[in-house]
C-alpha cells in the first residue's frame, strides 16, 4: 500500500472503522441513521461512544470535544478529558453515549442575534452522525449541531441539514413520478478554497493585516500580477513544503484534497478537494481552513483567508460547486442528449427557477464586509446574479422555449495539426469566468462566496429554493396518469424556462453594458452588504424558510441581526485600526519627515540664498497641513464592549 493509502482517513471514525469496531447490529442501526436518516437511540449511542473512545485513545487522544459552527461561521470547541478518577487514586477513561449525543456549552457567549440574553445561558450541542468524528491534535472531535435551550438553531449546520432534508423529500416526490423508488438524495458540494501565504516577518510589521486581515493603507507595487506569471506557475519550495504537509494532514482527516496550484495574484494559491455531501464538504472546508492557518506557521508563513488582503491585485473566493445526487447518481448530468433526458430537464428547470426567484437571497448569502471589496471588481463576478448555461445547454433551452427540435452534436475531435500530439474530444461548451452561477458540465458553480465565508448559508438557500421548485413541479403533476405525465412535465419545463429566461446570461459579466441590461431585465443589483442583507427578512424569505421548516421567523431575524452586527463590528475594527496606525505610526513619521525638510530648507538657504525652494516649501506645507488635520480629530475611539465570561 502507498503511504497515502495508509494514512488516508487514519484519524477518522469513518464507515470502515465503524464496521471494524462496532458489533454488527449496532453498525447496522447506525448506518440506518447515517444513510436513511432513521432516529438514533441511546443504547446505540452508548455502544458507539465506547468504541469511539477506545479507538481515539489508541490513537493518542486524551480529550473529546463537541465541534460546532456558531453563527460567527467559524468552528468552536471546548476540550473535556476522558478521565474519571476512581477511589483508589487512579483514573479510568470514560465516555458515555450521553456525552456523545449531547453537550451543554454556554450559549450566551456566542452570537445569537437577540435569541439569547446573557442571563439565559443554556445551549445544547447535538451529535451529527452524518459527518464523521475525527481526531485533531489529541482531541476526539465530534461534529455537532448547536441550539438554544428553547430549541432555536444557533449554528450554521442545523438549517443546512434541515434544507438537505427538504430537498431530499421533494426530489423523491419528483423521482417517484419517474417510477423510481424512494432513495437517499443529497446535495453535493466541492469547495475550491483560495488563500494567500505571506512571510510572518512581513505580516508582523502590519497592524492592519494582523487585526483586519487586509491592508488599510498602502501603495501599489511596481510589479503586480500584470505579467500573468503566477497562475499555475511553478510552486516555490517553501510553499510546496507547506502544501505537502497540508495534503498529508488533510488526508489523515479524510479530507479528499485533490488539486493545488498557484492562483492569479502573487502569493495566492488554491486548494480544491473532491466533492462530498454538502454537510460533510462544509465541515471539511472548515477543517481545511483551520489546518492552512496552523501549518503555515511551520514554514515562517501566515495564511490570509480574507477576501481582499491587498488592493489592486485579485482577492480570494470560494467557489461552491453544487449538484444533487440520488443514490450516487448525479441528477444534473445531462447525458449525451439533454433534450431527450426529461428527468434532467425537470431538475435543470428547477435550479433555474430557484436561482431566479431567490437571486437576492443568494446574493445575500455572499455578502460580507470583506467580500464587498471583491465582488464587482474585474476578478470576481459582479453583484448581479445570473446563470451561464454554456453553448450546448443554452441551445437546448432556447429550442425548448421556442418549441423547436434540437439534438446535440456529437463532440467534435480536436486536431492540433501536429501528428505527434493526440487528438481528443472537445467539450460541447466553453467556460465563462465572469458568471456568478455557471453550469460546468454536470454541476453548477456558484462563484460569489468569499474565501473566508462558511458555505452553509448559500447551500441552505440553494437547497431550500430548489425544494420549493421541485415541490411546485410535483404538486402540479399530482393526479396525472403515466401517459399524461411526460407531456405535462415537458410542458412544465418549457413554461418554467420561458418564465425565468431573464436570469440566463451568457455574455461578459464584467462589461459596462451588463448592469444596464440586467436592470432592464428586472434583475437585482445589490452592490454592497448594506444593500444585500435586508432581503433576508423580507416576507418572501420568511415564507420560504418557514414553508420547509428550515428557519423559523425568529431564527431568520436573529441571523439577520448577527450578519448586520458582524458587518458593523468589522467596519469599526477597521476604522479603529486606521486611526491607531495614523496616530501611532504615520503622524510621528510625517513630523520627522517635515522636520527633515525644514532642516534641509534652512541649510540650502544658507549655502545658496538664490536656490529655488518652492517645491520643498510646498511639500512642507502639505505635511504640516496633514498633521494638523489628523490632530483635529479626537484620539480616543469608542472601545468595544467586553463579553461576560
Ligand atoms: P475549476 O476548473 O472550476 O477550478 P476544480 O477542479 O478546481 O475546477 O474544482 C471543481 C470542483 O467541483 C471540485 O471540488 C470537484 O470535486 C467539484 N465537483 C465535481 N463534480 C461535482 C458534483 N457533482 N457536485 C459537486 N461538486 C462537484
Ligand atoms: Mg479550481
Amino acid at each position: 500500500m502507498s503511504k497515502v493509502q495508509e494514512i488516508y482517513g487514519a484519524m477518522v471514525f469513518d464507515e470502515h472503522t465503524m464496521q471494524e469496531r462496532l458489533p454488527s447490529a449496532t453498525f447496522k442501526q447506525l448506518m440506518k441513521t447515517i444513510k436513511d436518516g432513521a432516529p438514533l437511540d441511546l443504547d446505540v449511542a452508548n455502544v458507539v461512544a465506547h468504541a469511539m473512545k477506545e479507538w481515539a485513545i489508541e490513537l493518542g487522544a486524551t480529550h473529546y470535544t463537541h465541534w460546532f459552527q456558531p453563527l460567527s461561521g467559524i468552528t468552536s470547541e471546548k476540550h473535556d478529558s476522558f478521565i474519571d478518577p476512581i477511589d483508589d487514586g487512579h483514573a479510568i477513561m470514560s465516555f458515555s453515549g450521553k456525552e456523545l449525543i449531547q453537550g451543554e456549552p454556554d450559549a450566551s457567549s456566542f452570537p445569537s442575534g437577540g435569541l439569547r440574553a446573557t442571563f439565559e445561558a443554556r445551549g445544547y450541542t447535538a451529535w451529527d452522525p452524518t459527518s464523521f468524528a475525527f481526531i485533531k491534535d489529541e482531541v476526539l472531535c465530534i461534529p455537532t449541531a448547536f441550539c438554544s435551550y428553547t430549541g432555536e438553531a444557533l449554528d450554521k449546520k442545523t438549517p443546512l441539514l434541515r434544507s438537505m432534508r427538504a430537498v431530499e423529500e421533494q426530489a423523491n416526490r419528483v423521482l417517484e413520478l419517474f417510477g423510481e423508488p424512494h432513495q437517499r438524495v443529497v446535495t453535493t458540494v466541492g469547495a475550491e478554497q483560495e488563500y494567500f501565504l505571506i512571510s510572518e516577518k512581513d505580516y508582523e510589521k502590519r497592524l492592519d493585516l494582523v487585526l483586519c486581515g487586509r491592508t488599510l493603507f498602502g501603495y501599489s507595487p511596481c510589479k503586480g500580477q500584470e505579467m500573468e506569471e503566477h497562475y499555475f506557475g511553478a510552486i516555490r519550495p517553501s510553499v510546496n513544503n507547506f502544501m505537502k504537509e497540508l495534503d498529508d494532514e488533510l488526508w489523515k482527516l479524510g479530507v479528499p484534497a485533490k488539486t493545488k496550484h498557484n492562483e492569479v495574484a502573487p502569493c495566492q494559491h488554491e486548494l480544491a478537494p473532491l466533492f462530498a455531501n454538502a454537510n460533510r464538504a462544509i465541515d471539511q472546508n472548515l477543517l481545511t481552513m483551520e489546518e492552512m492557518r496552523l501549518l503555515a506557521s511551520h514554514y515562517g508563513l501566515v495564511c490570509l483567508e480574507h477576501e481582499k488582503p491587498f488592493e489592486h491585485i485579485n482577492g480570494s473566493g470560494k467557489h461552491n460547486n453544487w449538484s444533487i445526487s440520488a443514490s450516487g447518481k448525479n441528477l444534473l448530468d445531462p447525458g449525451d442528449d439533454p433534450i431527450s433526458n426529461l428527468r434532467f430537464l425537470v431538475f435543470l428547470a428547477g435550479v433555474i427557477q430557484a436561482v431566479d426567484d431567490y437571486q437576492e437571497l443568494l446574493r445575500m448569502s455572499a455578502a460580507s464586509a470583506g467580500n464587498d471589496h471583491r465582488l464587482g471588481a474585474n476578478e470576481a463576478p459582479p453583484a448581479i446574479i445570473s446563470m451561464f448555461l454554456g453553448d450546448e445547454l443554452g441551445r437546448v433551452v432556447d429550442a425548448l422555449i421556442a418549441g423547436e427540435d434540437y439534438h446535440s452534436d456529437k463532440r467534435a475531435e480536436m486536431d492540433l495539426g501536429v501528428a505527434e500530439l493526440p487528438n481528443f474530444l472537445k467539450d460541447n461548451s466553453d467556460r465563462n469566468r465572469t458568471s456568478p452561477f455557471a453550469f460546468t458540465g454536470n454541476k453548477f458553480e456558484f462563484r460569489m462566496p468569499g474565501s473566508e465565508q462558511n458555505l452553509s448559508d448559500c447551500n441552505m438557500i440553494l437547497n431550500t429554493a430548489m425544494a420549493k421548485s421541485l415541490k411546485e413541479f410535483a404538486d402540479q403533476m399530482a393526479g396525472k396518469t403515466d401517459d399524461e405525465f411526460r407531456a405535462a412535465a415537458l410542458d412544465y419545463v418549457k413554461r418554467t424556462l420561458r418564465d425565468h429566461q431573464r436570469i440566463i446570461f451568457n455574455g461578459d459579466g464584467y462589461s459596462d453594458e451588463w448592469p444596464i441590461e440586467a436592470e432592464r431585465r428586472g434583475l437585482a443589483n445589490n452592490k454592497t452588504t448594506a444593500d444585500a442583507l435586508p432581503c433576508f427578512i423580507s416576507q418572501k424569505s420568511i415564507d420560504l424558510f418557514g414553508e420547509f421548516n428550515v428557519l423559523s421567523e425568529p431564527e431568520v431575524r436573529s441571523r439577520y441581526e448577527v450578519k448586520l452586527e458582524k458587518y458593523n463590528k468589522t467596519m469599526n475594527i477597521e476604522i479603529r485600526t486606521m486611526k491607531r496606525l495614523v496616530r501611532r505610526d504615520y503622524l510621528p513619521a510625517i513630523n520627522r519627515f517635515a522636520a527633515e525638510i525644514a532642516h534641509n530648507i534652512n541649510e540650502i538657504r544658507q549655502a545658496c540664498p538664490e536656490a529655488d525652494l518652492r517645491t520643498q516649501e510646498k511639500k512642507l506645507q502639505t505635511l504640516m497641513f496633514g498633521s494638523a488635520e489628523i490632530n483635529k480629530h479626537p484620539a480616543k475611539s469608542p472601545t468595544s464592549k467586553s463579553a461576560p465570561t
